[in-house]
């Protein structure tokens, strides 16, 4: 047995421990109220760095915390395992991906229980597995039953360099979410998901998530872009066609010079039959040009371009001649594919006529102009209407309302949503996903796989460089029969996003092997919706939104009961940086998990990644910031050393003794502080465990700085007890290591959590002021006699603060006792 503080030879054993007498596994029958901690189910990539291990630990202490608050927690972990690296990876390497994934997952899997993890590992799962893919198949059948699945052809976006569709989710700033590279537009047959049906609920249900980040619902907010406005048409001189647009607008339709159309829009072939074969030819011209043009590059790079297509539409209040223009900043699959140019009351439109000598005619002026006032620049907001007819005069909001009526009474058009969100596209044309469970067959056409034949299993290893679905290049696996008639049939060769797939693995923990649903209701009654989700940012309008739109189906089907959002409160940790760079292997600046873990220990590990910052900030990855770490787990060490199996009641812990002397009662006190901070961060949804630990210092100053009276006292054994239980959620291995020598036998980690007690807080506390370079920042409080270190350790954890000192180093620290910090920074 070691005499100091030797991590290396308990933190090990302690995980074997755990796992082997499975104190983490959540029990479906317990009494206590449950808890369901759950985070993003990682890719299985290969190799962990300190950034994913942030996400972890800090999932890992709530789940801790809330066990020893008393909860029946479930804490399940899992792999995302289908997707293109894997693939990537399998063809560069030549092997099966499902090798490659397992090998990841082995070498993940170690790397998460070595972090000292309370997962419930028995029910671990692997999207790529046909016990988990069955039920993507199953669901995919049940959302095509109710019309949410459907196939159809649309312009859509191509990843050349993944050779393969993505949705527009996945679309970011008009390039690759995966690779970067500029999506260009293409003409396919695709499947995609209804989720503009949900898209009001989607919406509107966001107000019911005040334990989500305000931030990630103005995303979604933002995505799903509901305006309401008006949708009318114009007739078109000499065709007997119409052209509908959608304008928030209305009240500047007597602007309208010119009407834009995408060069896709079906009235563009129309328009070709009666104009002039030269106007007919330079409309198929432009269009030829901007066929391989990426949505970026025609909405935002290109210059506002068009061409005059020799056609007019007639205005239907002002029945003046319009001229119709296609345009490259029109895209066919937003709003309707056409708009009104109002060039003196919009930006864009206002670029694209002075670049084409377009009229510009102002109809809406500022509340409080004469209206002779010459016209100097697009004019966007409300105003009073002049130049319009009838309704010259009216206020914009007026208006708005009258010009509806009035087209509606002209049966033309009417009031209505738009919506940004569009239909999620699911098809992929790659290997290492999910098949779609459908055939086609010459005399049923469209036939989904039944029930019973399901899975459809991946064929093993169908690598293929090049364009097309993979699974296309399998006769074994297209040709087949059709379930309906018998007669020879195709399968579907798109196999699906993987987003799918991690849309409801959180219903899947709840029953992970059930071969006769995808979960069980019961269980699904007993623990939903997830309690804390935690995990990165980067999926805000991904992941997250397609997850509650799932969820949103599964009520309607009555498969889940209760609350209709899956995820009660959303955390998304910081970046770990490392010397103020984001970490990469290219840069060669990874922190790894395991040499971490093997130079300083896990528990330090842990602690510096929960103290360092708060966890939803950037945190930088120091060596002197992990050296302190380890100082501080030494320092428990010694603090409960003298201690070690000097109990005769190894039972438990002892109650909070009366205390006899200052001393004592500021070391009480000292005990409850940690409570008070730990069970606050905790119920707060806040976790600012950084503060926890804080106090944890202050805590082990007390004890040490102990004169020999309080040594030997009632308030000293108790404290020295309380320590352990009290960094057991942060510190696991140390907790117990101490617990376990000081005799008792039942483990820390099944113990409950220090109450924090009032009568024992309402002692001493100091108001001591920070500043940064001499300016007040900030008031904490703090015990008396609160040392410098553990001082500027609160200053720190204070946002104020930290955003004073702006990552800039501290060349100086001055302290007053009881009173003041100052930081001096450069
Ligand atoms: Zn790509
Ligand atoms: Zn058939």
């Amino acid at each position: 047995m070691a005499d100091s503080y030797d991590f290396r030879s308990f933190e090990r054993s302690w995980q074997e421990r755990w796992e082997r007498d499975g104190i983490y596994r959540a029990d479906d029958a317990s009494a206590k109220p449950k808890y369901y901690a759950m985070d993003m189910l990682p890719y299985p990539s290969g190799d962990l760095h300190i950034g994913h291990a942030k996400n972890y630990t800090l999932g890992d202490a709530v789940a801790r915390m809330h066990r020893m608050m008393g909860y029946e927690v479930l804490h399940p972990i899992g792999w995302d395992a289908f997707g293109l690296p894997a693939e990537n990876a399998a063809i560069d390497r030549n092997i099966d991906p499902g090798v490659w994934t397992t090998e990841s997952i082995l070498k993940m899997r170690r790397q998460i229980r070595l972090m000292g993890t309370s997962y419930d590992w028995s029910r671990e799962i692997a999207t790529c597995e046909p016990e988990y893919y069955r039920w993507n198949q199953w669901l995919f059948i049940r959302l095509y039953e109710q019309g949410l699945a459907y196939k159809r052809e649309a312009p859509v976006n191509w990843c050349p360099r993944d050779r393969t569709v993505l949705a527009n989710e996945q679309v970011e700033d008009g390039r690759c979410w995966r690779c970067g590279t500029l999506v260009e537009r293409r003409k396919l047959s695709q499947w995609f998901l209804k989720i503009t049906d949900y898209a009001d609920r989607l919406l509107d249900d966001l107000a019911t998530l005040p334990g989500w980040p305000e931030r990630t619902k103005t995303m979604q907010r933002n995505w799903i872009g509901r305006s309401e406005g008006v949708v009318f048409s114009f007739a078109i001189d000499g065709l007997d066609e119409r052209i509908e647009v959608f304008t928030t607008r209305i009240d500047t339709v007597y602007g309208a010079t010119f009407l834009a159309v995408a060069p896709e829009h079906p009235v563009a072939e129309a328009l070709t039959a009666i104009v002039t074969p030269e106007h007919a030819a330079a409309m198929a011209a432009f269009a030829a040009s901007l066929k391989s043009k990426s949505e970026l590059e025609r909405t935002s790079l290109m210059e506002k371009e068009g061409i005059f297509t020799g056609a007019y539409a007639i205005h239907p209040l002002s029945h003046e001649r319009v001229p119709i223009w296609v345009t490259n900043y029109v895209l066919a699959d937003y709003g309707s594919g056409a708009l009104m140019g109002v060039p003196a009351h919009d930006e864009r439109d206002y670029e694209f006529a002075t670049r084409h000598g377009l009229p510009v005619t102002q109809v809406v002026i500022p509340p409080s102009a004469a209206g002779s006032e010459a016209f100097t620049e697009p004019y966007v907001d409300d105003g009073k209407l002049v130049a319009s007819g009838d309704f010259s005069g009216m206020s914009s909001a007026h208006a708005r309302d009258a010009i509806a009526e009035r087209l509606s009474a002209m049966s033309i058009g009417g009031k209505s949503v738009n919506y940004r969100l569009r239909d999620w596209l699911i098809s992929r044309q790659r290997y290492w996903g999910t098949p779609i469970p459908i055939v086609y067959c010459e005399g049923c056409g469209e036939v989904p796989v039944p029930d019973g034949q399901l899975p459809v299993i991946l064929p093993p290893r169908a690598l293929k460089v090049g364009e097309g679905s993979p699974l296309a290049s399998i006769a074994e696996f297209v040709e087949t029969t059709c379930p309906a008639c018998g007669g020879p049939a195709r399968r579907e060769t798109d196999t699906m996003d993987t987003f799918f797939d991690s849309s409801w693995y959180y219903l899947r923990y709840l029953s992970p092997h059930d071969d006769r649903a995808p979960w069980d209701p019961e269980s699904a009654a007993h623990w939903m919706n997830v309690d804390q989700y935690i995990g990165g940012a980067e999926h805000t309008v991904l992941h997250l939104l397609y997850a509650r739109f799932f969820y949103k189906f599964f009520i309607d089907r009555g498969w889940v009961t209760g609350r209709d959002e899956p995820f009660e409160h959303l955390f998304h940790q910081g970046l770990v940086l490392r010397d103020g760079d984001k970490m990469s292997k290219s840069r060669g600046n990874v922190v790894g998990v395991d040499e971490t873990a093997e130079r300083n220990g896990v528990d330090a590990m842990r602690l510096f990644l929960l103290y360092v910052t708060p966890p939803e900030d950037t945190s930088n990855w120091t060596d002197d910031g992990i050296s302190g770490r380890v100082r501080l787990l030494n320092r428990i060490w010694r603090a409960c050393e003298p201690f070690f199996a000097r109990h005769s009641d190894v039972e438990g812990r002892p109650a909070t003794p009366t205390a006899s002397s200052p001393a004592e009662k500021s070391l009480l006190r000292a005990v409850h502080v940690v409570a008070k901070s730990a069970t606050e961060e905790t119920r707060s949804h806040r976790f600012h465990y950084n503060a926890t630990i804080a106090r944890v210092d202050e805590l082990v100053n007390a004890m040490t700085a102990a004169d020999e009276a309080t040594r030997g006292s009632e308030a000293m054994k108790y404290a020295v007890n309380a320590l352990p239980v009290l960094v057991a959620p942060f510190a696991p291995h140390i907790a117990e290591e101490l617990w376990a020598r000081m005799g008792h036998a039942a483990s820390v980690h099944l113990e409950r959590y220090v109450e924090p007690d009032m009568s024992v807080l309402a002692v001493d506390e100091i108001t001591l002021v920070v500043q940064v370079n001499g300016k007040v920042r900030a008031r904490v409080s703090a015990a008396t006699g609160v040392t410098e270190d553990a001082a500027v350790a609160l200053a720190m954890a204070d946002p104020n603060v930290r955003a004073h000192l702006d990552g800039k180093e501290i060349r100086k620290r001055i302290y007053v006792a009881d009173k003041l910090l100052n930081l001096v920074v450069g």
